[in-house]
């Protein structure tokens, strides 16, 4: 059972209507639908891409174009609950052509997704991609290099007062333009489901009685 409160849920969802009316960025003026995110609010896994192409601009659903379908078919291939994990982006407007987000309109989208990862509390965030390993590095104060040199490996940050990893890898598009190997976005996805696997067997480790007569 869901452990929000009504008010908590009234959070989300005005946060989620306030995104799809967002006229913050010149983002707006191209879009056909705002794309805020997909999946669950208690997610423990949230995946953060750069911003929404033309397949999401459409539907208004995050990851569902050739590079969404990849990283949907690898995380069933490993066996992740895609329910249970949270899919969005730096921005939420498709930038026109596909290009990247200009930092103007990553600031101006920025406190959507703040406000989204602190209403979710993940315990991993998988941040594909240069720009948004850039972003989540950024905001925990951490020094960002590129995509190749940090992807692969976790970081223990202190984002918002809350202990979250983060883990970079490639984004799929770069899988499906031939210049990054599947196997290494494979690898990158596994390292965070047994991050999360170890995270929950230590979290049902019995006490000791040494550790119940402390408390
Ligand atoms: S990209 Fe973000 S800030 Fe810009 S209009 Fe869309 S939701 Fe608003």
């Amino acid at each position: 059972m869901s452990t929000e409160n009504v008010s908590e849920k009234d959070e989300w969802r005005d946060l989620i209507e306030e995104i799809k009316k967002c006229r913050r960025c010149p983002l707006h003026q191209n879009r056909t639908n705002a794309v805020p995110g997909e999946g669950s609010v208690n997610a423990d896994i949230m995946i953060i891409g750069e911003a929404p192409g033309a397949n999401e601009d459409l539907s208004g659903r995050p990851f569902v174009g050739a590079a969404g379908t990849l990283l949907r078919k690898i995380l069933r291939e490993i066996g992740f609950d895609e329910e249970k994990i949270y899919i969005t982006n730096v921005v939420k407007c498709r930038p026109p052509g596909n290009r990247k987000p200009n930092k103007d309109e990553i600031d101006a989208c920025s406190p959507y997704l703040r406000r989204q990862i602190i209403y979710i509390k993940p315990k991993i965030i998988i941040a594909l991609g240069n720009v948004a390993g850039e972003w989540i590095f950024r905001e925990a104060g951490l020094q960002w290099d590129s995509i190749s040199r940090n992807r692969g490996r976790i970081y223990e940050t202190n984002l918002y007062g809350m202990k979250i990893s983060v883990i970079p890898s490639f984004h799929p598009s770069a899988v499906i333009r031939g210049s990054v190997d599947e196997d290494i976005l494979r690898k990158d996805l596994l390292l965070a489901k047994s991050l999360l696997e170890n995270e929950k067997k230590i979290q049902r480790k019995p006490l000791s009685l040494y550790d119940f007569l402390k408390k």
